[in-house]
């Protein structure tokens, strides 16, 4: 998909790394610039429930495992895979269809999954978030209040693993200082918009008026 102007993104992270936080920061400014379509998060599938304050359709489409399996087994996901004890699936019309229309998209979702997508899509750009600390990151895992003290163990036991995978990504941002850290992810992404390949699609039509006889 060399001829649409939208650039692909992963962006993965342990949970409590603040990817979520960041990218909606990052949307945040967008938007304040003036560019509010110019971004936006992919809503994934997962068979988990919805936690306090999550809404279906904004957050996430929150579907049972039969339904989630029969749209896999139909092809309708990107990537997919069980992430803890759930399901979770990416689909694939929406992505391709909001690329096209020149709007980048980042895909919040793990290592598994950014495997999947980095062999179905080459020109994915993927950014790793990590924690600036094993301590920091359990913090961040209490405060947010919303989990129980049996599923933040576990979550700090697979950060670890998650945490491994870093390597397999092209960018790394250490999110220490908050702000820092989204201008970092706003450098990442405005760069892949302004390389040549994209920028003479989504400017043909001047390029076409400088370079006209
Ligand atoms: P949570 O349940 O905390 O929202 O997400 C748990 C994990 O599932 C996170 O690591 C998140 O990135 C991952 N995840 C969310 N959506 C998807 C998806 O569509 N595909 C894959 N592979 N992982 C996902």
């Amino acid at each position: 998909m060399s001829n649409v102007s939208g650039n692909l993104f992963v962006v993965a992270a342990p949970s409590g790394a603040g990817k979520s936080s960041m990218i909606s920061a990052l949307l945040k400014r967008q938007k304040e610039r003036g560019n509010p379509d110019s971004m936006q998060v992919s809503v994934s599938t997962t068979t988990r429930a919805p936690r306090p304050g999550e809404v279906d359709g904004v957050h996430y489409h929150f579907v049972d495992e039969a339904t989630f399996l029969e749209q896999a087994e139909a092809g309708e996901f990107y990537e997919w895979a069980k992430v803890f004890d759930y399901y979770y699936g990416t689909s694939k019309t929406v992505i391709e269809k909001t690329l096209a229309s020149g709007v980048d998209v980042f895909l919040d979702i793990d290592w598994q999954g950014t495997r999947q997508v980095k062999a179905a899509y080459p020109g994915v750009h993927t950014i790793f978030i990590l924690p600036p600390s094993t301590a920091e990151l359990e913090r961040r895992l209490r405060d947010r209040g919303q989990d129980s003290d049996e599923v933040i163990a576990k979550r700090m036991a697979k950060a670890q693993s998650e945490m491994s995978h870093y390597g397999d990504f092209s960018y790394l941002i250490v999110n220490k200082d908050f702000e820092e850290s989204v201008d970092n992810l706003e450098h990442i992404v405005l760069a892949q918009r302004l390389r040549r390949a994209k920028q003479q699609i989504r400017h043909q039509d001047i390029l076409q008026e400088l370079l006209a006889e």
